[in-house]
C-alpha cells in the first residue's frame, strides 16, 4: 500500500482555523480549485452535500406557492444601469465580456453577479393587470462576482445559489413574502443544517443595493467569526420605478408593482463544515448527509462476514441512505475516511458480531459505540439519527451561546474581540459614522438588528449618546 492510501493528517483547528479549513475541503474531497483563480471544482460529494441542502430548499420553495424559471447569464450594461444603487453596489465585482469572437462588441455586456434588472426587464413586458399578481419567480444557477480574495464555498468567483425574485400588488404583500422567504431559510438552516441563526434586518450600511430594506439570518462559526446565511430584501417600488413594472388595479388605477427578491448559496456549504466540522474532519447533520451510514465490515475476508455486511445493508437501505465500504483498505482507514466525510453513523460489523448477533453503531459527533442486536438495528438506527441532528443543533447553539457577549463601551468591544471572538451584543445610536467606525478600528462589522430586541446599556457603545437599537456584532466571512 503506498502512503497516498492514508488520510493525512489535517492542521488541529486550535493551530490555524484557515489551513484546517483548507485541509478538510481537499481531504474530504469537496472540492478541487478551478483554473481561473478563485474558481471551484465541486466534486461528487462535495455537489452531493450541495444538491441535499438544494432540494430541501426547493421543495419549501414550491411548497410556499413558486415556480422555477431560468433566465440569461448575460446582462447588457445599459440595463445594469437603469438603478443607480444597485449599479453602483456591483459594479466593482462585475466581470465583462468585451468580444464576441474576434469582434469588439458595440455593447458590454455584463456576467450576471445578480439577476434582478433581467427580472425586473421581463416583469416590465409580462404584467399588465392585477390578474398578473403575484409573480413568484426562482431560479436556481450560477453567478460571477470578481472577488480579490477567494477560499472555497466562502467566497469565489462563480457560486451557485437560488434567486427568488417577486411582484407584489401591495406593500403588505411583499413585506409578507420577505419575512415568508427568510423564514423558510431560517427552517432549512436550523432544521436540516442544524445550524442556529439569528434573524434579524440588516442597516441601511450593510442592506442590499437598491432594497428598502434586508433581513438576514446570521450564524457563528467555531473561530468566533460570523457568517451571514441567507438574506430576504423588500425593494418596495424602487425598482418598478426604474424599470417601469406597472399593473392596471380594479379600479383602473395603473399602480407600480411592489418587489422582493432573496438568494441562499454555496456559502452554505462553508458554515457547515466551520460549525460543525471538527479535528478529525466533516460532521455532517444526518438529514442531509448524502451517506448517513456507513457500514464497514470488520475482517471482510473470514466467510459469511460479507455476505452479512451486504444483507445489513438491503435491510438498511429501506430506512436511510447508507453505503458499504468493502474495498480492500484496512479497516482503520476505512474508520479515518468515515470521520473525514462526517458520515453521522458508522456500522461495523465482524466474525464476532455475527456470531453474536450484533452490530456495532459507532456516532461521528462524539465517537459513542453501541452494541445494538441484529433485530433492533432498524427500530435503533432512526432514533439514533435523529438524536445525533438534535445534538450537532444543541451543540452549536451552546457555543454560540457561550460565544456572545455584551460591550457597552469600545474598549470592552475591544477586549472581547481579542479576547473572546464571536457575537457581541451592543447599543447603537442608529448613526453611519459610528458603524463605520467601529469597522474600522476592530473589523468587526454590524451583522443584524435583530428582531428580539434587548437593551442592554443606554447609551451607543461608539459615542455614548441615545441608543436606538440593540445590534449584533462580529467580524465575518
Ligand atoms: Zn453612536
Amino acid at each position: 500500500m503506498s502512503k497516498k492510501d492514508f488520510v493525512e493528517k489535517i492542521t488541529a483547528m486550535e493551530d490555524d482555523f484557515a489551513q484546517w479549513y483548507t485541509d478538510v475541503v481537499k481531504q474530504a474531497q469537496l472540492v478541487d480549485y478551478g483554473s481561473v483563480r478563485g474558481t471551484m471544482i465541486i466534486k461528487p460529494y462535495g455537489f452531493a452535500l450541495w444538491e441535499n441542502m438544494r432540494d430541501e430548499l426547493d421543495r419549501q420553495i414550491k411548497e410556499t406557492g413558486h415556480t422555477n424559471v431560468y433566465f440569461p447569464l448575460f446582462i447588457p450594461e445599459s440595463l445594469l444601469q437603469k438603478e443607480k444603487d444597485h449599479v453602483e453596489g456591483f459594479a466593482p465585482e462585475v466581470a465583462w465580456v468585451t468580444h464576441g469572437g474576434d469582434e469588439e462588441l458595440g455593447e458590454r455586456i455584463c456576467v450576471r453577479p445578480t439577476s434582478e434588472v433581467l427580472f425586473c426587464e421581463y416583469y416590465s413586458n409580462n404584467i399588465h393587470s392585477y390578474r398578473d399578481l403575484p409573480m413568484l419567480y426562482n431560479q436556481w444557477s450560477n453567478v460571477v462576482r470578481w472577488e480579490k480574495t477567494t477560499r472555497p464555498f466562502l467566497r469565489s468567483l462563480e457560486f451557485l445559489w437560488q434567486e427568488g425574485h417577486t411582484a407584489h400588488a401591495a406593500h403588505e404583500d411583499a413585506a409578507e413574502e420577505t419575512e415568508r422567504m427568510l423564514n423558510v431559510y431560517n427552517d432549512v438552516c436550523e432544521n436540516h443544517l442544524a445550524i442556529p441563526m439569528i434573524k434579524g434586518y440588516k442597516t441601511e450600511k450593510e442592506k442590499f443595493a437598491g432594497a428598502k430594506y434586508t433581513m438576514t439570518i446570521e450564524s457563528l462559526m467555531h473561530d468566533g467569526k460570523a457568517l451571514q446565511a441567507g438574506t430576504s430584501h423588500l425593494f418596495g417600488t424602487g425598482f418598478a420605478e426604474a424599470f417601469d413594472i406597472q399593473y392596471l388595479d380594479e379600479d383602473g388605477n395603473q399602480q407600480y408593482v411592489h418587489q422582493t427578491s432573496w438568494g441562499i448559496t454555496t456559502r452554505l456549504i462553508g458554515a457547515l463544515i466551520m460549525v460543525h466540522g471538527d479535528n478529525r474532519g466533516l460532521v455532517i447533520p444526518p438529514r442531509i448527509a448524502p451517506t448517513q451510514v456507513m457500514i464497514v465490515p470488520i475482517a471482510q475476508h473470514k466467510e459469511g462476514v460479507l455476505d452479512k455486511a451486504y444483507d445489513l445493508r438491503d435491510q438498511l437501505a429501506k430506512i436511510a441512505r447508507v453505503d458499504i465500504d468493502a474495498s480492500d483498505k484496512m479497516p482503520g482507514w476505512k474508520f479515518n475516511e468515515c470521520e473525514m466525510k462526517g458520515y453521522p453513523v458508522r456500522v461495523e460489523i465482524g466474525p464476532k458480531d455475527i456470531e453474536k448477533g450484533q452490530v456495532v453503531l459507532v456516532r461521528r459527533d462524539t465517537g459513542e459505540k453501541e452494541f445494538v442486536p441484529m433485530d433492533q438495528v432498524e427500530e435503533r438506527l432512526p432514533a439514533l439519527l435523529e438524536e445525533i441532528q438534535q445534538n450537532l443543533f444543541d451543540k452549536a447553539l451552546k457555543h454560540r451561546e457561550e460565544k456572545t457577549s455584551v460591550a457597552t463601551n469600545m474598549e470592552e468591544f475591544q477586549q472581547i474581540l481579542d479576547e473572546k471572538p464571536g457575537f457581541i451584543k451592543a447599543m447603537w445610536c442608529g448613526d453611519v459614522a459610528c458603524e463605520e467606525k467601529i469597522k474600522e478600528d476592530t473589523m468587526a462589522t454590524s451583522r443584524c438588528i435583530p428582531f428580539e430586541q434587548e437593551k442592554v446599556s443606554e447609551a451607543c457603545v461608539c459615542c455614548g449618546k441615545e441608543a436606538k437599537e440593540m445590534v449584533y456584532w462580529a467580524r465575518a466571512y
